[in-house]
């Protein structure tokens, strides 16, 4: 799964670093720094949103105040999807779409006709899937790189105004991920995993 994330993510110049929670709990649960976020496969089946449509992933992009920034993937959908192709593939694929919606915003913003952005993956996204061309489009690239930078001054910003104003305010580059592990417990969570995104061309 790492694999096919980095080597989709690769092409628009943005890396990818991991950290597997249940190996180091420790790190897992560090405070959250700039472009971090968690990763979580659930072994549940996704709730039932849209009618006719099966979602693979949800990612919350921690806009609200009791929201966290992870992505969820829900694994019964995953080895549905799988049947034809290797499991490890169609989560990649997902995780990599889900990484998109992080920094291009929600189904409106982000979805294209075309690529790993399709809203809607039919046999032509898995074909490609299976072939490693299932890519983000130049232009989405350029906005993802775009977002990750502004992530950075943004998180600055947001520190120096809560110092500012005098009020009890937490940038969110201070998250921890509490919540997240309280829900921990399995069987309703495979995995999780910390995930920093970095685009290559700012250190
Ligand atoms: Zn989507």
């Amino acid at each position: 799964m790492e694999r096919y994330v980095e080597t989709t993510l690769a092409p628009i110049e943005v890396d990818v670093k991991w950290i597997d929670c249940a190996a180091n709990i420790e790190a897992c649960k560090a405070l959250r720094g700039r472009n971090e976020f968690w990763l979580r496969i659930l072994a549940q089946n996704p709730p039932a949103l849209n009618a006719g449509t099966e979602l693979l992933g949800l990612t919350q992009r921690g806009d609200k105040p009791d929201e966290i920034p992870c992505i969820n993937i829900f694994y019964p959908m995953v080895e549905h999807f799988a049947e034809k192709m290797h499991t490890e593939e169609v989560l990649g694929a997902a995780v990599a779409h889900e990484i998109g919606h992080m920094y291009l915003g929600n189904n409106r913003e982000a979805h294209s006709l075309n690529g790993i952005m399709s809203g809607v993956w039919l046999e032509r996204e898995f074909e490609e899937m299976n072939l490693g061309t299932l890519h983000f489009t130049r232009e989405q690239g350029a906005r993802i790189r775009t977002a990750l930078s502004a992530a950075i001054t943004g998180d600055r910003e947001r520190t120096r105004n809560s110092e500012g104003a005098g009020q009890l305010r937490v940038a969110r580059s201070l998250e921890r991920a509490g919540p997240l592990f309280e829900q921990l417990a399995p069987p309703f969570v495979l995995a999780v995993r910390r995930v920093r995104i970095l685009n290559q061309s700012t250190p």
